[in-house]
């Protein structure tokens, strides 16, 4: 089923994403995260794309394993900088034909390397090249959320200048959004109040990452430029050799950080996973009565 149509059904929305994995324990470890997550009955699962489409197959291996063997609706990431357009097109029809009908349309890192760079770079510049695309050769095939960053792009000069290209995205065709993780719902609120001034009106669902490894988290915070608010970092570095301190108190923190958006109005939740189950089963648990109220 079309993500965009549940969406509107104005029940609250819960998803989960999951990266493919590099081995077979690795892909049984993630089946028993999603028998886990299943039973929580999400809105919408999805698996991310590896960067230059260096997980290609691997992405759509679990993507049409989840499809046809569970009842979640699947979500497939594309990132088209490293692409070209026939590439991307055969992707698409290959999901098209297995009944796959949501993809996060996205660019991806351009690559660091120079050449690769030049070689890479061939058919679309930027997200809203791959969701044109989409909508030009599939029409509404697919439904087709893009990224958001509530904090900016790390190569986006002020947030004026994101929400100008987001709205484009919008224009173009997206459906939703997902933001990049934020760990201080400020920067949401405020970009949510500058994309409804611009005039975009699409569901801008909140990506919540719960810190399980503070060291891990703080080299994807700093990549991507998220904020990680100086009294949760003082806090996590008092135990951050202390993997089960660290996770209870990242687990405490993105209750609190998802019990105030809920407060807040949000209607979904989305969450990175990192393929494990444990800490968004028991930010759910204490959150679920709030979602019923909403
Ligand atoms: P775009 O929307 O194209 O934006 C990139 C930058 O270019 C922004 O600064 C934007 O303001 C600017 N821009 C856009 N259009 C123009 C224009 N016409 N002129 C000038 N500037 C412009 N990466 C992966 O590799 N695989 C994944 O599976 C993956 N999943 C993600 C899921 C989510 C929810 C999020 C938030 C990010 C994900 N990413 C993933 C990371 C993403 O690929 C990177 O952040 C990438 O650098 C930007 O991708 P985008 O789709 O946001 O790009």
């Amino acid at each position: 089923m079309k993500i965009s149509e549940k969406l509107k059904s104005g029940e609250f929305s819960i998803s989960f994403e999951f990266f493919p994995p590099k081995t077979p324990e690795g892909e049984e470890q993630l089946f028993n995260t999603i028998r886990n997550l299943e039973r929580l009955n999400p809105t919408f699962v999805s698996v991310t794309y590896g960067a230059g489409g260096s997980t290609r197959d691997r992405t759509r291996k679990i993507v049409l394993r989840i499809h046809n063997e569970t009842n979640l609706t699947v979500m497939a990431h594309l990132t088209c900088v490293s692409h070209t357009r026939e590439e991307l097109l055969d992707i698409l029809r290959d999901y098209k034909e297995n009944g796959i009908e949501n993809i996060l349309a996205l660019r991806g890192d351009i690559p660091q390397d120079k050449d690769l760079r030049a070689s890479h770079d061939i058919f679309c510049k930027y997200a809203v090249d791959l969701v044109k695309l989409i909508r030009n050769e599939f029409g509404d095939h697919f439904s087709l959320g893009v990224a958001s960053y509530p904090e900016g792009h790390p190569e986006s000069p002020n947030l004026e200048w994101e929400v100008k290209y987001f709205k484009l995205k919008v224009e173009a065709g997206a459906d939703f959004s997902i933001t990049q993780m934020f760990f201080d719902n400020s920067y949401y609120y405020r970009f949510v109040e500058i994309c409804e001034r611009a005039g975009i009106g699409v569901p801008i669902i909140p990506g919540i990452m719960p810190i399980t490894n503070f060291k891990q988290i703080k080299k994807f915070a700093s990549m991507c430029g998220a904020t990680i608010p100086q009294r949760l970092v003082s806090k996590m570095e008092t135990v951050a050799d202390n993997r089960e301190e660290v996770e209870k108190l990242g687990v405490e923190f993105a209750i609190r950080q998802c019990e105030d958006l809920i407060s807040n109005g949000v209607t979904g939740l989305h969450f990175y996973t990192l393929n494990k189950s444990k800490a968004t089963l028991e930010i759910y648990e204490s959150i679920k009565g709030l979602l019923k109220q909403s």
